[in-house]
């Protein structure tokens, strides 16, 4: 389900094998929180050379309803996306004040955050919508405490995050009946010794793919890569691993660097909706006067939908006058970008040359 194909350091390049198609690692996952993104469908993710999206399961469960998604022959027919599709578990959603209730011994109680109901989620209760919905990755339902929290809170965390991941990896063994892949995620904040012996510990479950959860919240950029070293040192070499939440093309190639192959974050989408445009020389902001009469592609060797159609100009023009367009066709570029650099990425592992390329896209950020 997950081979290595060829390695540069501790970076690799490899295939995963889902459900739904193989994905070349690593690679890079937009986020479609309730099987869309916004103002962009399916049928962008496939133009934009996605291989991968993710998706929530709570938040499809409590919107589509995941018996609804079911009935309709799973989250892959209802959205018409035919690739790989990861489903997070809603752990994140603990970070919502507007969702999370308590964190309890057995789950987790969420209010909707529309209606004020209640809901509780247990592991086998995440599993269950996860199975039904139907993604071809299952994230285990995970503690996730608030950045900052104290290191009595972050070892509680741990400790839930483990016995929950025992009850899910059970669980999803019983049902699983469509080749489901299920990845566990590790805690421990940014304490090297409980994200160590997190790692070991959710390592030792026989996942089949390992996560990092609880960082990219906004902790300095040197105490994140610490924590991703020392847990990467207590998991097994030929599992595939998943830096959750990172999307930033300096922090994505970092992280390969150290092994990592998974990544997903609302970077590329979000900053689209800001006006930035990603490129290889950097960002530009479209808005700009300065592209008010520039007929040049937003970017030359970039082939999506608007750099093969449409001037900076016209980019601009319809960024300036805030059209619904204009939010589409920015997000196209962006996620275009992303697997442009993914595929640059993988090539220069191929090739041994990822500390060239690291130091080539360093004007990326
Ligand atoms: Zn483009």
């Amino acid at each position: 389900m997950f081979r290595i194909e060829s390695e540069d350091g501790n970076a690799r390049t490899g295939k995963l094998k889902l459900a739904h198609g193989t994905i070349k690692t690593p690679f890079f996952m937009p986020v479609a929180t309730k099987a869309v993104a916004k103002f962009i469908d399916s049928g962008d993710f496939k133009q934009s050379k996605t291989q991968c999206i993710i998706s929530n399961s709570l938040i499809l469960h409590l919107t589509a309803g995941s018996d609804a998604i079911k009935k309709l022959g799973g989250i892959h027919k209802f959205m018409n996306w035919g690739k790989g599709i990861f489903t997070d578990s809603g752990g994140f959603q603990m970070y919502s004040e507007q969702m999370l209730i308590e964190t309890k011994a057995h789950g987790v109680l969420f209010k909707h955050p529309k209606n004020g109901k209640k809901f509780f989620c247990s592991p086998e209760g995440s599993m269950d919508i996860q199975q039904k919905i139907g993604s071809d990755v299952a994230m285990c339902l995970d503690d996730m405490p608030k950045f900052g929290a104290k290191k009595e809170r972050i070892l509680d965390s741990m400790k839930k995050t483990y016995e929950w991941a025992k009850r899910c990896k059970a669980h999803h063994e019983k049902i699983n009946r469509k080749k489901q892949l299920l990845f566990g995620i590790c805690q421990g904040g940014l304490y090297p010794e409980l994200r160590k012996k997190s790692a070991e510990m959710i390592s030792s479950i026989g996942f089949d793919g390992l996560a990092f959860g609880g960082l990219a919240l906004g902790e300095p950029i040197s105490k994140m890569f610490s924590a991703v070293k020392v847990g990467m040192g207590s998991m097994p070499k030929e599992k595939p691993k998943y830096l959750m939440g990172v999307g930033f093309p300096s922090q994505i190639i970092e992280a390969v660097s150290m092994g990592v192959d998974c990544f997903d974050s609302t970077y590329p989408t979000m900053t689209a909706r800001h006006n930035y445009l990603l490129t290889m020389n950097g960002v530009v902001e479209i808005d700009k006067n300065r592209y008010a009469e520039d007929g040049n592609p937003v970017e030359k060797e970039c082939d999506c939908y608007i750099c093969r159609n449409f001037s900076r100009a016209y980019i601009h023009h319809v960024s300036k006058t805030k059209e619904p367009a204009g939010y589409r066709l920015r997000t196209l570029h962006n996620l275009m970008f992303m697997a442009r650099l993914m595929e640059r990425i993988r090539t220069a592992i191929k090739e041994n040359e990822l500390n060239k390329l690291k130091k080539e896209l360093i004007k990326i950020k």
